[in-house]
């Protein structure tokens, strides 16, 4: 059985290795570097980045720590050379763990040339054509660059401009107050620029709680960051070392670097997934359930089917895609047993100062489904952990069913919220209930205290 995977990152590697583990043998057809986006270009560098802005931004708040201490200043060079040493180090480990599972890396760009084969052309100019028994495709996704703005003009920047590391603007627009918008703004704050967020929507982080956004936008105002809300960079010019935005409310913004982070599109356009009659919902690779394309033997998984577009959501697609190809496969006679993925426990995280962590369904949302829902609010303002830290900004908000007291979501805006909340997405995937995770013992001192007062109070509200 020969499995061949178009695609390296967080979705074709774990897609690839997992159909090894089955003992499949696997071809992973990779353009550029092991890892794709996340660990070249997004997760990891922009969490390095990060870890040195809270230091920075600790180092400022020194005395209320009791200590005294300079303001850090930022050397580029040496904070560019960590990252790339932390993200070397991840992508020499997936290099590692493909040779320990024999798979063949083909390092080349792959087009899909029929539904069994990819025609790579190698980086070393060579043509080869792999044929197998499926193909997995994993293409991922590519910045979407607004029509309005000449990407080429130097002083527009992307997230792969930002992550690049070059410089620390002195003061930078960022269009877009999504994630990836939100901890650049928060990263560039810290490292003392001055930053200027244009969000089309009247919130930023579109689509989250408003709780949630409201205490987010809170923490970066006070971190020196203005918010230009329900407007719109409608032009961007350069005027000597100068970019000046002009935005739709007739605002003009001067800085030395605007950077696009106005999302991201499915990478499928080019590679021959169409001519191979491969159906698409505008830039996404249609799938089912089990990670099917309309094409037998094609399956697709990761940013390029859309949906959550996260790393850990792309590695989970692509494990699945691949016990599903093996399964497919290896049943002759009978249906096989296919696996899906249940993405109504999958985290969602900002690394925000403080982070952000979402599971499930806000309180509204629950409404929209037809659930009765209660809503328990606790901070960390009553946390010992967190005020020692201080960090007891932000609060957990728990979202369960009336009656039964199952948890339908959960909101974490606070210290370590990216850690904390697997808590409740375990809870959530185990079906325990609010009262469940009340009666829990949580140790002293730790934030996740906070998660059990929710807890406890929705137990209560509940009536469970
Ligand atoms: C700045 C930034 C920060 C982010 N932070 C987070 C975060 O904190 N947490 C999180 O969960 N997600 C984060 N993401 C999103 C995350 O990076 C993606 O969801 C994830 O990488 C998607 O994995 P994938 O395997 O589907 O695609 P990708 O990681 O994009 O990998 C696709 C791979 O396919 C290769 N490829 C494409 N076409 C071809 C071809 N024709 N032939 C050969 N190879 C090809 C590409 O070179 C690439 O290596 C971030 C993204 C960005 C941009």
């Amino acid at each position: 059985m020969h499995i061949i995977v178009l695609g390296g990152g967080p979705g074709g590697h774990a897609a690839a290795f997992e159909a090894a583990r089955l003992g499949a043998d696997v071809t992973l057809v990779e353009r550029d570097r092991l890892g794709g986006t996340c660990l070249n270009w997004g997760c990891i560098p922009t969490k390095t980045i990060l870890r040195s802005a809270h230091i920075v931004a600790d180092t400022r708040n020194a005395r209320k720590f009791g200590l005294n201490a300079a303001v850090a200043s930022v050397d580029v060079e040496a904070l560019r050379a960590r990252k790339e040493g932390v993200v070397d180090e991840l992508v020499g480990q997936v290099e590692g763990t493909a040779r320990r599972l024999k798979v063949r890396v083909v390092e080349g760009e792959g087009v899909l040339a029929d539904p069994r084969s990819v025609r790579v052309t190698r980086a070393d100019g060579g043509v080869e054509t792999v044929t197998g028994d499926a193909v997995i495709l994993a293409t991922g996704s590519v910045v979407f660059k607004l029509p309005s703005i000449d990407h080429e003009m130097p002083g527009v920047w992307t997230s792969d401009d930002a992550v690049s590391l070059v410089d620390i603007p002195k003061d930078i627009v960022i269009i877009g107050g999504g994630v990836i918008g939100l901890e650049f703004a928060c990263a560039y704050a810290a490292f003392g620029s001055r930053v200027a967020v244009v969000e089309l929507m009247e919130q930023v982080l579109p689509g989250n709680d408003r709780r949630v956004v409201k205490q987010t936008q809170a923490s970066l105002e006070a971190m020196g960051v203005e918010f230009y809300l329900g407007d719109a960079v409608e032009r961007v010019e350069r005027a000597g070392e100068r970019m000046s935005s002009t935005l739709r409310s007739g605002t003009t913004l001067e800085s030395d670097v605007v950077m696009s982070a106005v999302g991201r599109v499915p990478n499928s356009a080019g590679f021959g997934f169409e001519e191979a009659g491969i159906e698409l919902d505008r830039r996404a690779v249609k799938v089912d359930a089990d990670f099917r394309t309309s094409v037998e033997g094609v399956y697709a998984v990761g940013d390029l089917i859309g949906g959550m577009m996260l790393a850990h959501v792309a590695e989970e697609e692509g494990v699945i895609a691949a016990r599903n190809a093996v399964a497919e496969l290896s049943t002759v006679g009978a249906e096989a047993q296919l696996e899906s993925v249940r993405y109504d426990c999958i985290p969602a995280c900002v690394y925000t100062f403080p982070n952000v962590a979402v599971v499930g369904s806000s309180r509204d949302a629950a409404k929209e489904r037809g659930i009765d829902a209660v809503q328990a609010v606790a901070k960390f303002a009553a946390n010992g952990k967190a005020l020692g830290e201080g960090e007891a900004e932000g609060f957990v908000q728990v979202v369960a069913e009336k009656g039964s007291g199952r948890i339908i979501g959960c909101q974490i805006v606070g210290p370590h919220a990216v850690e904390t909340i697997h808590e409740v997405a375990l809870a959530m995937r185990e079906d325990l209930t609010v009262l469940e995770v009340a009666e829990m013992v949580h140790a002293h001192p730790t934030v996740s205290e906070v998660i059990k007062m929710a807890c406890r109070d929705a137990a209560g509200k509940c009536g469970c």
